[in-house]
């Protein structure tokens, strides 16, 4: 597992650099390079796992989703809203397959998605 060519897997090991906002024991978020809104913000699990497909620990998945909760309040947008989305495959544009799920916020978020 460490010997993966991962791009996020390279980012928990500190060999690419990124704006990194949040650490935990099981978790790293960072910066998304390309951000979608104000604040867009990618947290993933330090072990790899490709896709949400191939999870199969609910603490690993939940872990997630409540970083992102703790991102967005000192980011300054829980109360105004914001979003946590985990794209999956290819038809939804998944790109890096090590699971992430995107924190997008500070502006109106248009439903439905593109
Ligand atoms: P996906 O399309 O797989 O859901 O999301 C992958 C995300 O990773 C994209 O939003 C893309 O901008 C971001 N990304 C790709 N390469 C890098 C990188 O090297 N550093 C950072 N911080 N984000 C990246
Ligand atoms: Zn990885």
């Amino acid at each position: 597992m460490s010997e993966s060519p991962c791009l996020f897997c390279s980012v928990v090991r500190g060999e690419i650099s990124a704006t990194i906002v949040a650490e935990t024991p099981e978790c790293i978020a960072f910066r998304d390079i390309n951000p979608q809104a104000p604040v867009h913000v990618l947290i993933i699990p330090r072990e790899h796992i490709g896709s949400l497909n191939d999870a199969t620990d609910a603490m690993t998945i939940g872990r997630l989703s409540l970083l992102a909760v703790e991102i967005a309040r000192k980011e300054g947008i829980a109360e105004s809203g914001y979003r946590t989305v985990i794209n999956t495959n290819a038809a939804a544009g998944q790109t890096v397959f090590h699971v992430h799920l995107h924190l997008l916020g500070g502006r109106t978020l248009h439903w439905p998605p593109g």
